[in-house]
C-alpha cells in the first residue's frame, strides 16, 4: 500500500474537481471518475473505459479506492443484514442493511465507538476510539450496494475465500435511505460526515434525496446550526426523556444541552420548511421513562413544535442496566402521544437475532477513553 496515493472515496464532488483541476485535467473526468466508483462499483482504474490510457496510467500512480474489509457477514431471520468491517489500524465498525417492501434502509457508523457514554447504549459504554475518514464512512455505502447487489441478482453465496466486495459482479442495489444511525455521533465528526453525506446526494454518486438521508444526534447543537447551513438532511434526535434530570442520566449530553434548548435548536434546524418535521426518539426502558406521566409530559413539551416520534423498543446488550418496557407499556404510552396528535410510530425491532438493532452495533473496539477498565477496576474496589 502506497500512503502518498489519494484515496478517491474520499472526495466529495467538489473535492475532486479540485484534484483533477490540480493534475492538469478537465474538471469533467470528476463526473466520469465519480460514476465508475459509486454507481458501477468498479475499483480498478484499467476498466474506466471512457478514460484515455494515459490517464488511467496517471491514476494508477496516484489514486486509490480503498474500502473498509468485509470480516463478515449476517442474515437475520428477517432479511436484516449485518457487516462487520474492518479498517485500517484494525478497528471494526457494523452496518446493517433493513428490507422493507417499499424501501431499503442502510444503517451506518460515522465512529469507532462513540464518547457520549449514554447509559442505554451499548456503542457508548464500548468507549471511543475515533473518527471515520469520508472513505470508511461511504464505503459502508459502497460495499452494501455491491452485496446487496449482488444477491438480488439471484446470487446467495459471496464468494467465501475472500469477502471482498469488489471481487463482486455489479447489481443494482434497492438501498433507498441512510440513516447516521450506527456507532458515533455523526455531529462530532461533523467534516467528514458532511462531505460523505454530499457525496450520497450526488447526481454522479448515489443521488439519494435529501429526505432519505437522516441524521441521528444526542444533540450537539452548534453543530446543528452548522449542519442546516450545509446539509439540511431530515432530522432525528434522540430526547428519550421529557426531563432534563432523567435526561443527564441517559444521555450526559444533555447536562452540556438541555432539553428546551435543544428543542429551540431543532425548531429552528426545519424553520421555513411547513411540511417539514424532526423525528424525536424515544428509547423505551421499563419503568425508567415509559409511565403515562412521562408521556404527558412529553406531549407538553412537543406540542406546537414540527414534531413526530420515533418509539424505540429498548435492545438490551449484556453490561445493560435496562429492560425493554413491555408492549403494553409501549403501547399505553404511544397511545397518549396519538391522542394529543402527535405523530408517532412504534420501530419494529429488527434483526435482534443477529444483534444487528439499534445501539447493538459494537464491532471491536479499542477504547481510547479507556472505559471498559476504568469500569474494572471500579468494580473490582466493590
Ligand atoms: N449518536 C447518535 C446516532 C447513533 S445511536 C444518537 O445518539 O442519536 C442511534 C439511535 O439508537 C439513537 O436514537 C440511540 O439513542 C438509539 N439507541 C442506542 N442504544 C440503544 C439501545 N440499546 N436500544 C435501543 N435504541 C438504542
Ligand atoms: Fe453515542 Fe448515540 Fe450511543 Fe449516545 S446513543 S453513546 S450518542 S452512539
Amino acid at each position: 500500500m502506497d500512503i502518498t496515493k489519494t484515496n478517491l472515496l474520499d472526495l466529495d464532488h467538489k473535492a475532486m474537481v479540485d484534484w483533477f483541476v490540480k493534475m492538469g485535467e478537465r474538471s469533467f473526468r470528476a463526473s466520469q471518475v465519480m460514476k465508475w466508483i459509486h454507481q458501477r462499483g468498479v475499483t480498478d482504474f484499467g476498466q474506466m473505459t471512457d478514460l484515455n490510457k494515459l490517464l488511467r496510467t496517471t491514476l494508477e500512480n496516484t489514486a486509490e479506492i480503498r474500502l473498509p474489509e468485509i470480516l463478515s457477514e449476517h442474515i437475520s431471520a428477517d432479511g436484516t443484514y449485518k457487516w462487520l468491517l474492518r479498517l485500517d489500524g484494525g478497528n471494526c465498525i457494523e452496518t446493517v442493511y433493513i428490507p422493507e417492501t417499499d424501501r431499503g434502509t442502510l444503517c451506518i457508523s460515522s465512529q469507532v465507538g462513540c464518547a457520549l457514554e449514554c447509559s442505554f447504549c451499548s456503542t457508548g459504554y464500548q468507549g471511543f476510539n475515533r473518527n471515520l475518514s469520508v472513505a470508511e464512512i461511504v464505503g459502508q455505502i459502497w460495499i452494501a450496494h455491491k452485496v446487496i447487489g449482488f444477491r438480488e441478482n439471484g446470487h446467495t453465496e459471496i464468494p467465501t475465500e475472500s469477502l471482498s466486495a469488489s471481487s463482486l459482479r455489479s447489481g443494482r442495489s434497492k438501498i433507498t435511505n441512510v440513516v447516521l444511525m450506527g456507532m458515533g455521533e455523526p455531529l462530532l465528526n461533523f467534516d467528514k460526515v458532511v462531505t460523505a453525506i454530499n457525496i450520497m446526494l450526488h447526481d454522479d454518486a448515489y443521488g439519494l434525496s435529501k429526505r432519505r438521508v437522516t441524521l441521528s444526534t444526542s444533540g450537539v447543537i452548534p453543530a446543528l446550526e452548522r449542519l442546516r447551513e450545509v446539509a439540511d438532511v431530515s432530522l432525528a434526535v434522540s430526547l428519550h426523556a421529557s426531563d432534563d434530570e432523567l435526561r443527564n442520566e441517559l444521555v450526559p449530553l444533555n447536562k452540556k444541552y438541555p432539553i428546551k434548548e435543544l428543542l429551540d435548536a431543532c425548531d429552528a434546524y426545519v424553520s421555513g420548511s411547513p411540511r417539514k418535521k424532526v423525528t424525536y426518539e424515544y428509547v423505551m426502558l421499563d419503568g425508567v421513562n415509559d409511565s403515562v406521566k412521562q408521556a404527558k409530559r412529553l406531549v407538553k413539551l412537543l406540542e406546537g413544535r414540527p414534531a413526530k416520534v420515533n418509539l424505540i423498543p429498548f435492545n438490551p446488550f449484556p453490561e445493560a442496566d435496562y429492560k425493554r418496557s413491555p408492549k403494553s407499556s409501549i403501547d399505553r404510552f404511544r397511545d397518549v402521544l396519538l391522542a394529543s396528535g402527535l405523530v408517532t410510530i412504534t420501530r419494529k425491532t429488527r434483526g435482534d437475532d443477529i444483534d444487528g438493532a439499534c445501539g447493538q452495533l459494537a464491532g471491536q473496539i479499542v477504547d481510547k477513553t479507556r472505559r471498559q477498565q476504568k469500569r474494572a477496576a471500579i468494580a473490582a474496589k466493590g
